[in-house]
């Protein structure tokens, strides 16, 4: 049995869910009913988003104005890819939904504040609302299909914004509730990205989680295979967007594919490979403009490749701080009292790096989270910035991280400067370089607003856009 993921794009209109129902019903003929796990209609989770910031912010218009664009969008959607039969029941369903939204966000106004609680089940409402019109396009077609709401299966901790399964209880209910859907032949259309509290609180697992949900129901059943059907042809040697001769990778391991998109490749979300790996589950990568594309699979071994990197990643929207003084040489305690005060504030730190003179810890955070940290080190560090053993707490951005992942790196020499050489011939400044313990990435530190050429140079330099380049 397999496990199918279909992304925002994959569901953007009525023809998108339409050519997806094709999809789940020509494979289901293949091998079997599937579990489908759907994302919201592209662009409706950042709405979503911002109807509750807008409300929590005084704005009492804007979050109208979304329900309803909301309400045509999917009224659209609903009448190009459902029979008319069918319609009147799914837009009731949808219209509940955006009525729920009105009123949350007319509590939220009145409050003014949006609790991560809240924000939680605000943004969640988008699959919702898909999973209803890929159920019905799919009995349109006569598949028989139910939509289920991942409250009911994927049971977490009360992390709001990045919630994580409690596995054994999420294994059981999901198990319970699919496979007698299963063993009838009904595919289960499930929402990607929520899931509630043991006491049914709504959570989610962070935004682009649908990937990492479809990698937890597919782990509880024992799949044969997870697939993510996306936009693009599989995982590629850099984002296609920012390289256009970005060229698929037929196969990647395990490690590298968590290395990728820990490192910012969209295409799937970090935390998707650790249920996989763990049940040594295959991952498919797919693309539902070219289904015939074979994509790429992710295993725990894949077959040898001539590409000792296998490609170039960048983050954005980032900031590094540094914090250097004197006085910090030798003395024991400064790093902890850094990084101590950092994580007292939740901001997750990307990369850190320590000159050899111990003058200076420099480290990368989130933009949006520059303030924060640099007050929390300006308080914690008031002594030493008195007696001037530190001299300055420093914040540099916009910054960029570029990664170059590959698990043959490991071991193999000379990686690192080809990287440098080719930046610096680009005249672009490393601003810090760090290097993973696994060695299957090196990553470094440029000015922002050159990212995009970072990654162009450094995919050139190992000739990433033809399949039997040099390294
Ligand atoms: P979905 O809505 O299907 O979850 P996402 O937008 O989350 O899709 O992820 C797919 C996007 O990831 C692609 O359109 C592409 O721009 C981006 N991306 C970034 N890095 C890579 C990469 N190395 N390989 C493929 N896609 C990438
Ligand atoms: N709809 C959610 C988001 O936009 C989850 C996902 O697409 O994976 O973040
Ligand atoms: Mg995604």
């Amino acid at each position: 049995m397999l496990t199918i993921k279909f992304g925002g794009t994959s569901v953007g209109d009525g023809h998108r869910i339409a050519d997806v129902a094709k999809i789940v019903a020509s494979l289901r003929e293949q091998r079997g009913a599937p579990v489908a796990v759907v994302s919201a209609m592209a662009g409706v989770t950042n709405r979503l988003v911002e109807a509750a910031s807008t409300a929590a912010a005084g704005d009492g218009e804007r979050y109208r104005a979304i329900a309803n664009a909301l309400w045509v969008q999917h009224e659209a959607a609903a009448r190009a890819c459902l029979p008319e039969s069918l319609q009147a029941d799914v837009l009731r369903e949808i219209r509940r939904q955006v009525d729920l939204l009105s009123s949350l966000c007319q509590s939220i106004h009145v409050l003014g504040e949006c609790t991560p609680r809240a924000m939680d089940l605000v943004s969640g409402l988008g699959e919702r609302m898909s999973v209803r019109l890929v159920a019905g396009a799919l009995a349109g077609l006569g598949v028989p299909a139910e939509p289920v709401e991942a409250c009911d299966l994927i049971i977490t901790n009360g992390r709001f914004g990045a919630a994580e399964p409690l596995w054994e209880e999420t294994r059981r209910r999901s198990r319970e509730r699919l496979l007698p859907l299963l063993e009838r032949g009904v595919v289960p259309v499930i929402t990607g990205f929520i899931a509630a509290t043991p006491e049914g609180v709504p959570t989610t697992l962070g935004r682009g989680g649908s990937d990492y949900s479809a990698a937890i129901i597919g782990s509880c059943l024992d799949s044969e295979e997870i697939w993510i059907w996306t936009d693009v042809n599989g995982v590629l040697t850099a984002d296609p967007r920012l390289v256009s001769n970005a060229r698929t990778l037929p196969e990647l391991s395990y490690i590298e594919a968590a290395e990728l998109s820990y490192f910012g490749a969209k295409v799937l979300h970090p935390k998707t490979m650790l249920p996989a790996i763990e049940r040594r589950i295959p991952v498919r990568i797919k693309n539902t403009f070219e289904p015939d594309h074979p994509g790429t699979l992710i295993v725990a071994e894949p077959r040898p490749s001539r590409h000792v990197v296998k490609a170039i990643t960048a983050i954005r929207d980032l900031t590094l701080v540094t914090v250097e003084g004197r006085g910090m040489i030798g003395v024991p305690g400064v790093a902890a009292k850094v990084f101590g005060a950092v994580a007292r504030e939740g901001v997750n730190v990307l990369m850190i790096s320590q000159s050899s003179s111990e003058q200076n810890i420099c480290f990368v955070i989130p933009r949006e989270a520059t303030e924060r940290a640099v007050q929390a080190l300006r308080s914690d560090l008031s002594h030493e910035l008195a007696r001037r053993d530190i001299e300055r707490v420093e914040a540099l951005a916009p910054v960029a991280i570029v990664a170059v992942v590959g698990a043959g790196m490991r071991g193999t020499p000379g990686i690192a400067a080809k990287a440098f050489g080719a930046l610096a011939r680009g005249g672009i400044n490393i601003i810090a370089i760090a290097q993973g313990s696994s060695e299957y990435n090196i990553s470094f530190c440029v000015d922002g607003e050159r990212m995009a050429e970072a990654v162009s140079l450094v995919h050139d330099e190992f000739d990433l856009g033809t399949p039997n380049g040099a390294m």
